[in-house]
């Protein structure tokens, strides 16, 4: 974006926000893995309400703007954000027991709208397998509360997902299953534990990479022997290698070219090519990156 438009762009955003406009905030804090740039400006939503109203004066107004949640599935570059970046903190939850089957209404805070625009999912389940009904804010067509099946989920995405910036979330409901409330936390430890003893702690995006039809990126990976590879502040999980953390002070640039390196290694070891499921975000001058040319451990 030209400096004069950029400009006139947040002059704008100025004079529909107000002070509820946050200017030149470093996005790192609002990530999980702890990296990214400067947005020109930030709003929080603290209800459906304020995030409805804010995304409805943005499309009135022909302007743009990128939502976040807990921002655990992105990588926001270095550069960081042109325009506007909204993180969403609604946070209302409701069930309801009357009805069968028992429901749980929840507002799209991180990571509830995260999940439902990229069917996030984990031990052979996903959000398509238990949303009842999504309510969104369309550009076209206003508010909506659509059904699972208008969703039209695959893996790790969606029809949001496909046709960016056309819609936002703002509350799911997803059926529940009846069970004792000792089977239910039983369940949950369980599923904790199997966590604790999988994945590594410490800052990242969660799984860096889809898996390809019929296999795990992670055993790819491993396979590659590329586990506690690093770069820059950047290293390849040794607990699983589809993780890849941010040990000390990474920038978006080493995630980058440690990025780059794992899809070039594994493409040459086995032929298959590892799809990003984190998104990138924000300014990508990819030339500029010149991804991975000094080797491994190279920086
Ligand atoms: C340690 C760790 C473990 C993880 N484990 C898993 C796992 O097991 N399974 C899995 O699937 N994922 C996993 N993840 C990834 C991530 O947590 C999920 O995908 C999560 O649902 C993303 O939600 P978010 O709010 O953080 O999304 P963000 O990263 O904030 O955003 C992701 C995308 O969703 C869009 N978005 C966010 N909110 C909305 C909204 N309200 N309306 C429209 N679009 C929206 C954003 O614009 C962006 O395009 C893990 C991440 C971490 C850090």
């Amino acid at each position: 974006m030209a400096a004069n438009s950029a400009s006139s762009q947040l002059h704008r955003y100025r004079s529909l926000f107000g002070d509820r406009l946050q200017e030149n905030v470093t996005l790192a804090n609002y990530t999980t893995a702890r990296v990214g740039g400067k947005a020109d400006a930030l709003l929080i939503a603290h209800t459906t309400d304020e995030l409805a109203g804010t995304v409805h004066t943005l499309w009135e107004s022909d302007l743009s703007f990128y939502i976040l949640g807990a921002g655990s599935n992105v990588l926001v570059s270095d550069q960081g954000v042109r325009g506007l970046v909204i993180v969403n903190r609604a946070r209302n939850i409701r069930v309801d027991t009357h009805i069968n089957p028992p429901t749980v209404r929840a507002e799209s805070p991180g990571t509830v709208g995260g999940a439902v625009y990229g069917n996030a999912g984990a031990y052979g389940s996903d959000v398509q397998h238990d949303l009842v009904l999504a309510e969104i804010l369309h550009r076209s067509l206003g508010k909506q509360t659509w059904t699972c099946s208008q969703m039209e989920y695959g893996y790790r995405t969606s029809i949001l997902k496909r046709q960016p910036g056309q819609a936002i979330i703002l509350a799911a409901t997803f059926a529940l299953h009846h069970g004792s409330p000792e089977d239910v936390k039983a369940r949950m430890e369980s599923l904790s534990s199997q966590r604790r003893r999988t994945q590594p702690p410490g800052a990242s995006m969660g799984s860096m990479f889809k898996n390809p039809p019929g296999d795990y990126a992670g055993r790819l990976i491993e396979a590659a022997g590329l586990k506690g590879t690093r770069v820059g502040g950047v290293e390849i999980s040794t607990v699983h290698a589809n993780f890849f953390i941010n040990y000390e002070n990474a920038t978006a640039t080493d995630y980058y070219k440690l990025i780059q390196y794992t899809q070039e290694t594994v493409f040459q070891k086995f032929g298959i090519r590892l799809e990003l499921e984190v998104e990138l975000l924000g300014d990508w001058t990819i030339s500029s990156v010149n991804p991975f040319r000094n080797g491994k451990n190279g920086s």
